[in-house]
């Protein structure tokens, strides 16, 4: 079996004296797509900022390729190879959407600056007729799209993805299902996702994992989402 390129184990992270996560268990293969399930409060966004350099573990350890994180900054995590798409999206509203994928291409000194750009238009031909509008103006949805391109534009070897589908409409959350499918064809990403939608996450995940009140719960393929989740949801979401 070839190593993990990133390794979550007997991880705990504290807000003060609360105990958010609890001996956090997860190894993450090259190309694999891992889910994160759980209610409001479980500990999934926790886990994505100790990941990305913004919290620090109380307790275990965080290795990407091989290494340890749990003392990085988030920018040299960036550097690494990891980005983090938060719910908060944080563009540049100001700028217009090109100006948002070239500081993108800028936060990891990637290469090529038009292949990125094509293939992010490719993924998101909305984005390409809207190349000089300000981003603040977009939608919901669009401005959900620009945050994934412009985190596409830094060429990540490991996504992690908080919610996308949080908040937009279904065309949208089926376009977001169809672009991340696309990308993992390529096979040169690895990403975790968290998702509340069930049927989004199925389409997207080889495994996932459930987390309720900072602790894996569960684990399995995705197939058991496509043929359990409503008694996934009934156990572990109501
Ligand atoms: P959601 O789907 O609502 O985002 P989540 O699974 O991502 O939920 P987290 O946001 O990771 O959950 O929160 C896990 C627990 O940690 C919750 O009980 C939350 O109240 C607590 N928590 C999160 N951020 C802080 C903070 N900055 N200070 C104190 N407690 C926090």
């Amino acid at each position: 079996m070839p190593d993990p390129i990133l390794r979550i184990s007997g991880v705990d992270v504290r807000y003060g004296r609360t105990l958010a996560l609890s001996d956090i268990d997860i190894d993450l293969f090259e190309g694999e797509a891992v889910g994160l399930l759980g209610t409001n409060g479980a500990g999934k966004t926790t886990l994505l900022n100790a990941l990305s350099g913004f919290l620090r573990p109380a307790a275990g350890e965080l290795r990407l390729f091989g290494a340890s994180i749990n003392r990085c900054p988030p920018h040299v995590i960036v550097r690494r190879g990891l980005l983090h798409l938060s719910q908060e999206r944080d563009l540049f509203g100001d700028l217009t959407v090109h100006d948002n994928l070239r500081l993108g291409s800028l936060a990891r000194a990637a290469k090529s600056f038009d292949r990125n750009l094509e293939r992010v238009c490719h993924y998101f031909p909305r984005l390409k007729e809207r190349l000089r509008q300000r981003a603040s103006t977009m939608s919901g949805g669009e401005q959900q799209m620009l945050a994934i391109g412009r985190a596409l534009m830094a060429e990540p070897r490991v996504l992690l993805f908080d919610e996308p589908s949080a908040g937009l409409s279904p065309l949208f959350v089926q376009e977001i299902g169809a672009m991340m499918q696309a990308l993992r064809k390529e096979g040169e990403i690895t990403i975790i996702l968290v998702e509340q939608n069930m049927l989004l996450a199925a389409q997207v995940i080889d495994r996932y994992y459930m987390l309720r009140a900072g602790r894996i719960v569960a684990r399995g393929p995705a197939s058991e989402l496509e043929k359990d989740h409503e008694e996934l949801a009934r156990e572990y979401y109501l």
